[in-house]
């Protein structure tokens, strides 16, 4: 399989599966394939990104892992959106600390286009204050010209993971679907944004069902994949829901690294309560990390993760290095058709 994502062919479905069926004597060569993956693409980098939450709980919809969802006794901060001046503050402290990308995300079913002008506003002056910081902005389904708006502003990327797998969407949602997610993934990529995807894992799928939603990612082909591991909050349907393993997780990060071997695969929220001292492992396969505190949970100390990464041998990310392969950008594929072309739309 390493010699599969080294020339990037996407594995089998029966050889995803079986790295998730491994046995833990098998454990450590799982890793050790997936950290040759890793090295080629990404050396010994890690990328750091920093969450603020800049509209937090009172959400409409009903993701079920979400503590800010409808009907969520979670005891979670809520507050409406913050203000330019208050995110760009957040978002510089989070750069303070080493963050390459700061991550912009707001409850709820998706903005409007005041919400875009505001989001704008600050994503412009941040940017003007900070221009070699990458901003990714995560403000759920997006309607038309959205993407364009925030593109225009200075957003590097736009984050809206399709969480599971399409057969398993209505049993954790059911205010929107699937096909939902997608197209805001679609068009993300098309506003000229940097699309960022990926998955939540412990929420009761079965193995098919994960390599069913990593396989659909690899299809959608974002820049980064955020991997998260079900933080199961109280007060919300899926709380007390801890089916994991730390030896589970690494599978999970191995096959989706595999499967995606040159994307920017994030280790997300929940790494520290499922992955626990088998963390700096995780560093092997993932190329990504979040730097301190998730959304509505507290992460462990920004410090610690810098002692952690030291540790086990990587180096952080810096503002002058790229963090995609060079060839990746083979994969942006210039228009040379439709409008303004002598060509026919579908030439
Ligand atoms: S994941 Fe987003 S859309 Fe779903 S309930 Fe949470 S804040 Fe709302």
């Amino acid at each position: 399989m390493a010699g599969k994502a080294l020339a990037r062919e996407l594995p089998a479905r029966a050889e995803a599966g079986k790295v998730l069926q491994s046995t833990d004597d098998e454990l450590m060569d799982v890793v050790a394939a997936a950290f040759k993956v890793r090295l080629r693409y990404f050396g010994r980098r890690v990328k750091l990104n920093y969450l603020v939450n800049i509209k937090s709980g009172l959400c409409p919809e009903d993701c079920s892992y979400c503590s800010q969802r409808l009907g969520s006794s979670a005891d979670v901060l809520k507050y409406t959106w913050l203000k330019p001046a208050e995110v760009i503050s957040s978002a510089e402290a989070g750069v303070q600390a080493g963050a390459k990308r700061v991550c912009l995300v707001a409850s709820g079913r998706g903005p409007n286009d005041a919400d875009i002008t505001r989001v704008s506003t600050a994503i412009t002056k941040f940017k003007e204050k900070n221009p070699d910081v990458e901003v990714c902005a995560c403000l759920g389904l997006l309607s038309d010209g959205q993407a364009e708006r925030l593109h225009q502003a200075g957003t590097t990327a736009y984050n809206h993971n399709l969480n599971t797998a399409e057969s398993n969407y209505k049993d954790i949602c059911t205010t929107h679907d699937y096909a939902d997610r997608a197209d805001t993934v679609q068009k993300a990529k098309q506003g000229g944004l940097s699309p960022c995807s990926g998955l939540i894992a412990g929420m009761g799928e079965t193995d098919e069902e994960l390599v069913d939603v990593v396989f659909a990612l690899r299809e959608l082909d974002p820049d980064s994949v955020p991997v998260n591991f079900l933080i199961p909050f109280e007060g919300t349907p899926l709380g007390g829901q801890w089916s994991l393993t730390p030896q589970r997780c690494l599978r999970i990060l191995a096959m989706v690294r595999f499967a995606c071997p040159d994307a920017e695969v994030r280790l997300a929220g929940g790494r520290e309560i499922h992955l626990r001292s088998l963390q700096p492992l995780a560093l092997h396969i993932v190329n990504s990390i979040f730097l301190g505190d998730y959304l509505t949970s507290e992460g462990q100390a920004g410090a610690r993760d810098l002692e952690m990464i030291a540790d086990a041998g990587f180096t952080v990310e810096g503002a002058d290095e790229r963090t995609l392969p060079e060839h990746r950008r083979d994969l942006v594929k210039v228009r040379r058709r439709g409008a303004g072309t002598a060509l026919p739309a579908n030439a």
